[in-house]
């Protein structure tokens, strides 16, 4: 077995590629890879901290206040507040946007403490170029502020000065919040579906390396997110629905709180909803498929080689102890799974033969339900054979919106006694004469609630299950190179 150094240190790696810049700004910080201290770790809350990054000198004088001012030194407050983490983020502006390049991976140790897994674990991310993180270089408020409540369930909402993408805290569920969920570890954070780590709640460790005065994240509207305090000390007072306010020195600007929001509770600013995410942000690649929850794991440790390209985690699943260990190499990662009873199994994935999409998982597991017999290798995903058949306005683009005008259709077709819910008597009934009239009553077993009937809300889950399976750049609406079908493709017989 490999020997795993005990000194976590993710993200090291980025050293080397930024220390020019970093140098060029004359802002090279202590490189951070000696002892990763963990205040008092079992102390619930987040207030955990990596007390060896220590910021450079320059910017703990940087005064606060220089965030209200004009083009320029809005750019340098925005880079001032990055500053301290230069040794793994890289942030540069247009006359619109400011962008922020990091791979995603803190300098704290990740992944303890979690109660609830979904079996995903922290890989980097290129967040780099074209897939880097931005804002609005000046904030613009929004002349109807959206909710975060209600909205933004899938994607960041915001990025920590750490270059590490915060996710609303409630999860794509739309109810369940991820913190009192357990799963989150000690630093508010976790590994999402594409094995890409993101905080659910701010992160208030960033503070002391942050310095007081300084930010600790950045909403996507472009407003920042101060601690639980004003940079003075003061109590944050008058705070809007959003946990945001107006100072005569900082302008408009969100606080973090130690419970729901935890960060910005929406978006005072103008923001674009495209998906159910802000719109732009970057896109974290799987390099393998979507894992499921593995219920009563909890993850007892994590640790990384000094180069950060090995990891190994620790958990107990039913109190027996089990083991996660994984290595990047040559754009493949190697994983290797010892289980409770010491059983060790391997598996090497290069990216390629990865579908799901980046965030987190939804709230059931994305796998049919039932047994399927062996499948036809011609065969393709039922939504991309039958997208422009549901297609109403003909314009070559299936939207979430038709797919559901569908959905009822069919649903009310069957319904025949219209008490929304279809029995064996209904499903097996005359059929409705369209694409997913023919697809309900030939998959009636995977639509079935757990009192054995369909209802609307079955049928539109799984409908929409098999369109964001297809939605391969989640902008919603199922483009034509989402629904074209390999040449010499023949539709299966009816009947299938
Ligand atoms: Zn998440
Ligand atoms: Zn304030």
């Amino acid at each position: 077995m490999k020997q795993i150094s005990p000194q976590g240190c993710a993200g090291h790696f980025i050293i080397r590629r930024w220390l020019l810049a970093a140098a060029l700004l004359g802002v090279v910080g202590r490189p951070n890879c000696p002892a990763h201290l963990i205040d008092n770790p079992a102390q619930a809350g987040v207030v955990h901290y990596d007390s060896s990054i220590m910021p450079p000198a320059p910017v703990i004088s940087n005064p606060a206040g220089v965030g209200s001012g004009g083009g320029t030194s809005r750019a340098a407050f925005l880079s001032g507040a990055f500053l301290p983490f230069a040794d793994r983020v890289k942030t540069h502006a247009d006359g619109a946007f400011f962008f922020v390049e990091s791979d995603g991976m803190p300098a704290h140790r990740m992944m303890v403490g979690i109660t609830a897994w979904q079996q995903q674990v922290p890989l980097p991310q290129a967040y780099v170029g074209a897939n880097a993180w931005q804002f609005p270089l000046q904030p613009e408020a929004a002349t109807n502020p959206v909710s975060a409540k209600t909205h933004f369930f899938r994607g960041a909402i915001a990025l920590a000065v750490n270059g590490v993408p915060i996710f609303n805290p409630i999860k794509n569920d739309g109810r369940t919040d991820t913190y009192l969920a357990g799963e989150l570890d000690e630093f508010g954070g976790h590994a999402g579906r594409a094995d890409d780590y993101h905080y659910h709640i701010a992160p208030l460790h960033l503070q002391r390396i942050a310095g007081s005065n300084q930010p600790i994240a950045f909403a996507l509207d472009g407003y920042p997110i101060y601690g639980l305090t004003e940079p003075d000390g003061a109590p944050a007072a008058h705070l809007d629905g959003f946990d945001g306010h107006t100072t005569p020195s900082l302008g408009y600007h969100y606080h973090a709180s130690l419970k729901y929001p935890y960060l910005n509770g929406g978006f005072h600013g103008v923001v674009t909803e495209r998906g159910g995410q802000v719109d732009p942000q970057p896109r974290a690649r799987p390099v393998r498929p979507a894992t499921k929850p593995l219920p009563g794991a909890v993850i007892t440790d994590f640790k990384s080689t000094p180069d950060a390209t090995g990891h190994t985690l620790d958990y107990t699943l039913g109190g027996q102890k089990a083991q996660l260990r994984y290595a990047e190499a040559g754009g493949s990662v190697r994983f290797e799974f010892t289980d409770t009873s010491g059983k060790t199994t391997t598996a090497t994935y290069s990216g390629s033969d990865a579908s799901p999409p980046a965030g987190d998982p939804p709230d059931r597991p994305t796998e049919a339900i039932s047994p399927r017999p062996p499948r036809n290798p011609n065969r393709q995903p039922w939504m991309k054979v039958h997208a422009l058949e549901m297609d109403l306005n003909r314009d070559g683009i299936l939207t979430r919106a038709e797919l559901l005008t569908e959905v009822n259709r069919v649903f009310d077709g069957y319904d025949q006694n219209h008490d929304g819910r279809l029995t064996a008597d209904e499903y097996n009934g005359p059929p409705v004469r369209s694409p997913m009239g023919g697809y309900a009553k030939q998959h009636y077993k995977e639509l079935l609630d757990e009192t054995g009937v369909i209802t609307r809300a079955s049928l539109t889950r799984e409908a929409l299950r098999m369109f964001d399976k297809a939605d391969s750049n989640h902008d919603g609406e199922l483009q034509p190179n989402e629904t074209d079908l390999p040449a010499g493709y023949k539709a299966e017989p009816p009947g299938r």
